[in-house]
């Protein structure tokens, strides 16, 4: 490709709303322009990128025994009314009416769709396993699209999904799966981890997200420093370590604490550690419920085991009216000590002796509370996020936090598709069996976007060979000197015979402004093409990443950049 004739529409500056580098860069190096909040074209030089990771995804797929399918975007209600999440999809679903006032939806996922297709198609167990998957547009209305490719409302999306015949094949099939997404992100150059994700109430048995280590990643996960436990701390474990509960030695006393409302401010007030304080949160649930939950000072409620131990979808905090009409004080002084509501507490709160919590009364805090005595919980669950520092939940090791960016997730079913659809097969007696189902999703975008944020520098982006848009960036320095014409030419034609994927900087510009777009847009191998160097019979070899700088004979250039792409291409 010649860049005087492409489209290449790089930028000095980055956009105002572009906040992490991912975002910034694939502005900047002409991959993307925006048509609306989370809708973007992608430009030439972006979608060879996402070509590139689409096929590393469709060989894995494909290596695993999956089939390629290509499903509709629009989708009619019914479907989703059949599996019920017509009315629990909330507002990300897209909905609207064809011209004979039909309902439809732009698919966020294709559970529904896929599991229709297979009811109709597969009859016997004989036909299982089967896995089918497709690479589409998704379209979700996220409540905040941003970071560009990170999270649109519009995004491509690999999705599988699985269908077997019982547990054990489902297993094999996640299994498979697992494996083909290590492969996809190794493959892509990614520094990645998979971690135990929370399976919400789907009601799957397992799921694993891929993360992508970055420090502008939207998810937090744990790892052990000694073992492989790695989960999102959305449900991440800790070590629990016994504990005795000691006597109470103080008597339950109500002080003032003048706007007081902060656990730090509690705590430097009145001179005790923020680990005597005992937190004290109030809760609705999605059905109504009102309660309260309580954590230690310096620790943070986990909406999500809170959820899972209510068996709901959903808790809300309380609003500061909802605060007063169930404590009678302002916000910041709520406690349990005569609170009249149902009590659930973090395991640790029950070894706080002599602690400190709201009074239930403007600028007042209990001291000297001790659960038990001074009031009741009804139940003590492990409810609190983990933490850097704290014990692994599976070996003596120590817990260390990490930012990550969710790339893939893989998910076992069951068979809550399968029985709501009625998906059924006939086992090997005769007998109808629901299907066993697994689903696993990539986002492309995503995955290209995680990639710039692990590979660049303050100059721009510097592509992993994989799926890199263009592999040899040939920059000619000066295109009007005939000789120099004439040997970025040659090369430029020996290294495309080869299949070598080269861009020819041939463009009319200051050889300033071309280092500066060749370092902006990535490319991993750079040749430089100059009159100077010709005359000694070289040309230069410059590598993005390593920034390490050779000069080759002529005639010895395009062996070596077409071995050197291979190697990197191989890892
Ligand atoms: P998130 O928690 O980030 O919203 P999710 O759990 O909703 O993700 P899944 O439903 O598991 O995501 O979708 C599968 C994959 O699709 C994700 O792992 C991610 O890579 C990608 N993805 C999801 N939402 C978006 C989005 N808004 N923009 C780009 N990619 C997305
Ligand atoms: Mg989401």
């Amino acid at each position: 490709m010649r860049l005087s004739s492409y489209l290449l529409p790089t930028l000095k500056e980055s956009p105002a709303d572009a906040e992490i580098t991912s975002h910034k860069l694939t502005m900047r190096a002409g991959m993307i322009r925006k048509a609306a909040a989370g809708i973007y074209t992608y430009l030439p030089f972006g979608l060879r990128s996402v070509r590139k990771v689409e096929q590393i995804v469709r060989e894995e797929m494909e290596k695993a025994g999956a089939l390629e399918v290509l499903m509709p975007m629009v989708v009619p209600a019914e479907l989703w009314q059949e599996s019920g999440r017509w009315e629990q999809y909330g507002k990300e679903l897209l909905r609207l009416t064809d011209r004979k006032n039909s309902e439809f939806c732009l698919s966020p996922t294709h559970e529904e769709v896929i599991t229709d297709v297979v009811r109709g198609t597969v009859r016997s167990y004989r036909q299982l396993p089967i896995n089918l998957y497709q690479i589409q547009t998704k379209f979700r209305d996220e409540i905040r699209p941003r970071f560009g490719l990170m999270r649109g409302r519009e995004f491509i999306m690999k999705d599988a999904y699985s269908f077997d015949l019982d547990d054990a094949g489902a297993d094999a099939s996640y299994e498979r799966m697992f494996q083909a997404y290590q492969n996809i992100f190794r493959r892509c150059g990614l520094d990645f981890r998979a971690v135990e994700a929370d399976t919400g109430n789907i009601g799957g048995t397992a799921s694993h997200e891929f993360m992508v280590l970055a420090d502008s990643g939207e998810d937090a996960i744990v790892s052990c420093d000694s073992c492989a436990y790695a989960a999102n701390v959305e449900k991440a474990q800790m070590r629990t370590e016994p504990g005795t509960v000691a006597e109470a030695t103080q008597e339950l006393r109500l002080v003032d604490t003048p706007g007081r409302r902060s656990v730090e401010e509690v705590a430097q007030f009145l001179a005790v550690d923020p680990a005597c304080l005992i937190k004290t949160l109030l809760v609705q649930t999605d059905s109504g419920e009102r309660l309260a939950v309580l954590v230690r000072g310096d620790r943070e409620l986990n909406e999500i085991k809170l959820c899972r131990l209510l068996g709901c979808n959903e808790v809300f905090m309380l609003d500061d009216d909802g605060v007063t009409a169930m404590t009678g004080a302002p916000v910041g002084f709520a406690g349990p000590v005569g609170l009249d509501c149902r009590i659930l507490a973090d395991l640790e709160v029950e070894f706080i002796r002599d602690g400190v919590t709201g009074g239930n009364c403007a600028d007042r805090h209990y001291m000297g509370v001790n659960p038990g005595r001074d009031f009741t919980v009804e139940q003590y669950a492990d409810l609190r996020s983990a933490e850097a520092g704290d014990g692994c939940p599976r070996c003596n090791g120590t817990l260390q936090m990490w930012r990550g960016i969710e790339v893939g997730h893989v998910f076992k079913l069951g068979t809550k598709y399968s029985e709501a659809m009625k998906a059924t097969v006939l086992n090997k007696e005769g007998r109808e069996v629901p299907l066993v189902m697994g689903c696993y999703g990539i986002g492309i975008g995503r995955t290209v976007a995680a990639a710039i944020e692990q590979h660049s520098d303050d100059n721009g982006i510097i592509f992993p060979m994989p799926i890199a848009p263009f592999q040899v960036l040939i920059t000619l320095l000066n295109p009007k000197d005939e000789a120099v014409l004439a040997a970025g030419e040659k090369l430029y034609d020996q290294l495309r015979r080869a299949g070598v994927e080269v861009l020819l900087d041939d463009r009319d510009e200051r050889p300033g402004k071309k280092f500066k777009d060749a370092d902006l847009i990535g490319i991993p191998i750079r040749v430089t093409v100059g009159g100077r160097g010709l005359k000694q019979g070289e040309f230069e070899v410059y590598m993005r990443a390593s920034g390490e700088q050779k000069m080759l004979a002529l005639d010895k250039t395009a062996t070596w950049l077409i071995d050197e792409v291979n190697r990197q291409l191989a890892g």
